[in-house]
């Protein structure tokens, strides 16, 4: 490859784009820009390969292809069957899985496929077959109810929201939590460690059909041979949820209990987390879940985006490299580094470390809410997200948390010793902040006072410590 490939694939691509909508070319042009000034810790995401961001720029997203590989309701769909195929091979072969469903758009539509699978393959429903045998737009209004009818009043138990659980495991906020009656596990109140004789527990009275276990703001391993052990002696499903870890996974970090893929009946995941590829989601299962998880699309899914599913197999052929397990192991290293300079520099983290990529503070220490402190780590260059701790006094909108991750920065070559000097930075912001006040004197949960020239001074050391760390190195817009 020519050591200027990337800088002539993106500034072409941007030049032709520019000569239909120039302020489209340069709004990506001026997100290149922010990406490399700003320091991401956003737990959720991460710097895809340029081999993957420019596989997703093409002609097979003008392709309609429904259906599955060798099986589509569309002719020409040759190549499609090509990249799909080879992205469910890299899934299998990377995760161990028998099966692996490549097309679901997000995380969340992975989820729903997920759902819908278990509750046809687990309920017995007549008004479920009559539908599976038909396309879904010659379904009858009848035959809707009737699939309410059959379907409700199914039971799910997952983790809860503030414990750092995910919208999608059966909460209102989500389709899920009408589909199935929920009710979730919490964390220990001393440890912050999920307890699993409160899960086993809790399952024994509930009897779910569903387990769920998986999250988005939990800093800690978890067992999911024990959870399996759990779910078989109520009879339940298993699913585990790796979103956020699948790169832990994928790169070895997690391995024995700690890996999903071999515990659990169903895994989902993003594939734009740790794992590092295309914006989307994919579901892993054995054979018994295979044929209905393939019913995703049209059932669930709207029609297949082959242009992402070329994009999964560039970044999963990546995966399973060598040098990804080494970054996996990075990610972790890096997370237990910046937990440690917090600690140190006396922060309250949720569990008191972690042993993932991510780390929850309790900014409650610092006198803060979630809202203001991630106003003012923002006011700082520092890019992160509030989030609730167990059992948050604050509420799901102004939490009590910050969470901090990552993935993104491993990408970029940080190391401890930036992670150290990350920790130093966002003390001295939290340190420095105070909560402000409302007009009529009580305390605001929102409003904040940073000195400006405090904030322009961590912006600037933010800016030096990503000095020596560019992003996307070969890519040179000019
Ligand atoms: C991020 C996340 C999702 C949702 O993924 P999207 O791609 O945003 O739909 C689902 N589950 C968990 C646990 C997540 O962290």
């Amino acid at each position: 490859m020519p050591p200027n490939a990337e800088s002539a694939a993106f500034r072409s691509a941007l030049e032709v784009i520019r000569a239909v909508e120039p302020r489209v070319a340069d709004a990506i042009g001026a997100e290149l820009v922010d990406q490399r000034e700003s320091l991401k810790l956003i737990a959720s995401e991460n710097y895809a390969s340029p081999a993957t961001l420019l596989a997703m720029g093409n002609w097979f997203s003008d392709k309609y292809a429904e259906g599955t590989v060798g099986r589509r309701f569309y002719a020409g769909c040759q190549n499609v069957d090509t990249v799909e195929a080879l992205a469910a091979e890299h899934a299998r072969e990377l995760f161990g899985a028998s099966h692996a469903y490549v097309q679901p758009h997000s995380g969340i539509d992975a989820n729903l496929v997920a759902f819908w699978a278990i509750l046809a393959d687990r309920v017995e429903s007549p008004a479920l077959k009559r539908a599976q045998a038909r396309h879904v737009n010659d379904l009858t209004e009848q035959d809707w109810f009737a699939l309410r009818r059959e379907l409700g009043d199914q039971r799910m138990l997952g983790m809860s929201l503030d414990a750092g659980g995910h919208l999608t495991h059966g909460f209102r906020p989500n389709i899920s939590g009408k589909m199935f009656d929920q009710r979730s596990y919490g964390t220990d109140p001393a440890t912050g460690l999920v307890d699993y004789d409160r899960v086993a527990e809790a399952a024994r009275e509930f009897r779910p059909l569903v387990l769920v276990a998986g999250y988005s703001a939990y800093p800690r391993k978890v067992n999911f041979r024990i959870m399996r052990e759990i779910a078989d002696s109520v009879g339940a499903t298993f699913m585990v949820d790796m979103a956020h870890f699948a790169g832990l996974v994928a790169g070895k970090v997690f391995t024995g209990d700690f890996d999903p893929v071999p515990h659990a009946h169903i895994v989902t995941t993003t594939t734009h987390k740790s794992l590092r590829g295309p914006r989307g989601g994919m579901v892993l299962c054995g054979p018994e879940l295979a044929d209905q998880v393939d019913r995703g699309c049209p059932m669930v899914l709207g029609g297949p985006l082959p242009h992402v599913m070329a994009a999964k197999a560039v970044a999963l052929a990546e995966a399973r490299r060598p040098d990804f397990a080494a970054y996996a192991q990075r990610i972790v290293d890096n997370a237990q580094a910046l937990a440690d300079g917090l600690l140190r520099r006396g922060a309250t983290l949720v569990t008191g470390g972690t042993d993932n990529h991510l780390v929850l503070i309790d900014v409650t220490g610092y006198g803060l809410t979630g809202r203001q402190a991630e106003q003012a780590l923002l006011d700082s260059g520092i890019v992160t997200n509030r989030n609730a701790v167990p059992q948050d006094a604050n509420g799901a909108w102004y939490t009590s948390g910050i969470r901090i991750g990552t993935p993104a920065l491993t990408t970029r070559g940080l190391g401890t010793a930036e992670m150290d000097g990350t920790a130093e930075l966002i003390h001295t912001v939290l340190s420095q902040t105070s909560a402000g006040a409302n007009p009529d004197g009580t305390a605001s949960k929102a409003k904040y006072v940073l000195d400006p020239a405090l904030a322009d001074k961590v912006s600037r050391q933010a800016g030096e410590l990503l000095a020596g760390f560019p992003l996307y190195p070969n890519v040179d817009l000019g």
